[in-house]
């Protein structure tokens, strides 16, 4: 049977425009299709948007450090419409690029909604039909709120952050994941009163646990009004802003409310279980180690398929599909010792188990140090760092490792390339320290703070 396309993806997010414009280059006859703007979560309204009001953020706690560093001249405030114009027009940019680079490749590209007709049938919402040899959904994920009173129409996700009129003096996180904590910090240090409401016991689940509660620490002395075991009750317009009122009783209002409670896989309305695509509990489509979904034809990548919610992990998975399907070459997407970060003030790099994996797994050694790095002593500031090896006892292989510090994004990176190796503890013990950093202390823990 002839088809229009060899592949037609739907999405054009991290996952989808790798893999369409891979194959694409290979000589494939590729479509795709975005709804919304090309790029998708990561270069709209994820990772690079935040990471620019990161950047913007760290200058607030700069500012002070340089007065107390003897500068005279430091001071003023954070301008939101001075940055926000800048920060579009770097979004439109990118945008670009990826449109550019899709098309370049050979692609055509579709600015249209795409839904399954039948395992090898995608119609678009302006009206057309395509059939495909291959079809690969990479819709990625969207913000889950929760059916608190208010929160549909007074409440705001990580979606519409970016676009903001005014800059909130007062601000509510909903939330205690990654990306609420990290906008927690965002708002802080651009100047506006942040409050972070989360309602379990600790922020940041799923990492480790001894991290987690240092950063909450840390992120309160910063300035975050933090509350764990606290919910919003309800939530009313009242005079122009928003009255709040938590599940412990108290009374708040904020300029806005954020919801950062969780996202779910963009998998609705595709018409996927009608052309016998499996799905997870979650709304997940469910995949094999290959990407592909219960029907042979159609494929999935990134946070559609619910693995690991990175968008390096989406451009993997998408290269591993097109070696897979087109270059004959069966390629799994290798999950293991996927480093990431927590752009908090002080960030958190983490690779490997958390000491609580690790000890479930086997018996382990814990290499800790908590400590003031020379550039806040210096100034008085009684802020500490924590550098974490966890080790196996039996091999002496670092399992994990997990670094909350300024640039901890940054360092980890590279100790994740050593952990991805396989290197023991002997492997750091033998790197000479490079000195003075505060990373050399990674190469200098000599006796374990814990056995297990
Ligand atoms: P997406 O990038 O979400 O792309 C999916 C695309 O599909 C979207 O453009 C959407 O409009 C389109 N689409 C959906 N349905 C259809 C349809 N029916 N027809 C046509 N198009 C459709 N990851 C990191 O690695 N580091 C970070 O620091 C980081 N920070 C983040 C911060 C925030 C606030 C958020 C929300 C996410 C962050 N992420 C981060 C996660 C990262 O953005 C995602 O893991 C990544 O974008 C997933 O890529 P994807 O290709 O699966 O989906």
């Amino acid at each position: 049977m002839a088809f229009d396309y060899d592949l037609f993806v739907i999405g054009g997010g991290s996952g989808g425009v790798r893999a369409g414009r891979v194959a694409a280059q290979g000589g494939a006859k590729v479509g795709l299709a975005e709804e919304f703007r090309m790029g998708g979560t990561c270069v709209i309204r994820g990772c690079v948007p935040k990471k620019l009001m990161v950047f913007a953020s760290g200058h607030g706690p700069a500012i002070e450090a340089a007065k107390a560093y003897g500068w005279d001249h430091a001071g003023g405030k954070f301008n939101w419409t001075k940055f926000q114009p800048m920060l579009h027009k770097e979004l439109e940019r990118l945008e670009g690029i990826y449109r550019k680079n899709l098309a370049g490749a050979g692609a055509d590209i579709f600015d249209a909604r795409a839904t399954l007709k039948d395992a090898h049938t995608v119609e678009l919402s302006t009206g057309e039909t395509f059939t495909a040899k291959h079809i690969l959904v990479a819709t990625g994920g969207r913000p889950f709120l929760p059916d608190t009173p208010g929160a549909a129409e007074l409440g705001i996700t990580s979606n519409e952050v970016f676009n903001l009129d005014a800059f909130p003096e007062r601000i509510l996180i909903v939330g205690g994941g990654y990306i609420a904590c990290e906008f927690a910090c965002i708002f802080n240090g651009l100047g506006a009163h942040t409050a972070q409401w989360y309602r379990g016991a600790q922020i940041l689940r799923g990492f480790d646990d001894e991290v987690r509660g240092f950063l909450a620490e840390h992120i309160s002395e910063r300035g975050v009004d933090l509350h764990v075991g606290l919910e919003v009750e309800r939530m009313e317009r009242r005079d122009g802003r928003i009255w709040v009122k938590g599940t412990d009783g108290r009374e708040d209002v904020f300029d806005q409310v954020l919801f950062a409670t969780g996202r779910v896989p963009n998998s609705g309305g595709l018409g996927l279980e009608e052309a016998g695509v499996k799905l997870g509990r979650k709304g997940e489509i469910v995949v094999d180690d290959y990407s592909q979904s219960s029907v042979p034809s159609i494929y999935a990548v990134g946070d559609v398929t619910d693995r690991i919610n990175l968008t390096p992990v989406a451009i993997r998975e998408g290269a591993a599909f097109v070696e897979t399907v087109f270059n004959g070459n069966p390629t799994k997407p290798d999950h293991e010792n996927v480093a990431s970060a927590v752009f908090t003030q002080p960030e958190y790099g983490t690779v490997g188990l958390s000491e609580e994996e690790a000890r479930a797994q086997e018996p382990i050694d814990v290499y800790c140090a908590a400590f003031r790095p020379m550039q806040k002593s210096f100034i008085g500031v009684d802020e500490r760092v924590l550098f974490k090896l966890i080790v196996s006892q039996a091999t002496q292989k670092v399992l994990g490792c997990h670094i909350v510090a300024d640039g901890a994004g940054e360092m980890i990176q590279l100790a994740a390339v050593a952990v991805k190796m396989g290197a023991t503890k002997e492997d750091f013990d033998r790197t000479v320290a490079v000195h003075p950093t505060m990373s050399e202390e990674i190469v200098l823990m000599k006796t374990p703070t814990r056995r297990d």
